[in-house]
């Protein structure tokens, strides 16, 4: 509905917009940890295509998000993350095991025929004009808006 926007609300993980401008579709995710290895984007790829979008026309942005370089965890943590999301598991540059969640979402999108994609390179940990959950632990969210102009 074209005087609809969706939002996604963040501080750290990537937010996900996806449109089929043809189509007249677009979509939202919020992909943090657990829903980038659970596959909310190839999920939200699947039901757009199934309400009649498709891949090859799509443009998908990925916002600002915590960088590969800050993102520590556990290593079994990343382990079982780069298992089931290549790309997605990284060293940080404190030498520590780390996940790049914007380079896992950018790969699932590849694999499914999205080859329009932005990606905001920011780092919210780093960026201190950005909402970082990881840095500030009380903070404020990031807002990532998608709409069909009327
Ligand atoms: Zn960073």
């Amino acid at each position: 509905m074209p005087e609809l926007a969706l939002c996604v609300l963040s501080a750290d993980c990537p937010a996900v917009l996806v449109a089929d401008p043809d189509a007249g579709i677009v979509g939202a995710a919020h992909s943090g940890r657990q829903g980038t290895a659970r596959g909310v984007v190839p999920a939200l790829v699947r039901a757009m295509s199934e309400a009649g979008a498709d891949p090859a026309r799509m443009c998908a942005v990925i916002g600002p998000a915590i960088c590969g370089g800050c993102y520590e965890v556990p290593r079994e943590m990343r382990d079982n993350v780069a298992a089931a999301v290549p790309g997605a598991g990284c060293v940080t540059r404190a030498g520590t095991p780390g996940l790049d969640l914007r380079a896992g979402i950018s790969a699932q999108l590849a694999d499914l025929g999205v080859r329009q994609l932005r990606v905001d390179s920011r780092c919210t940990a780093e960026e201190r004009d950005l909402y970082s959950y990881r840095r500030d632990g009380r903070t404020g969210r990031l807002a990532a808006l998608v709409w069909l102009a009327p």
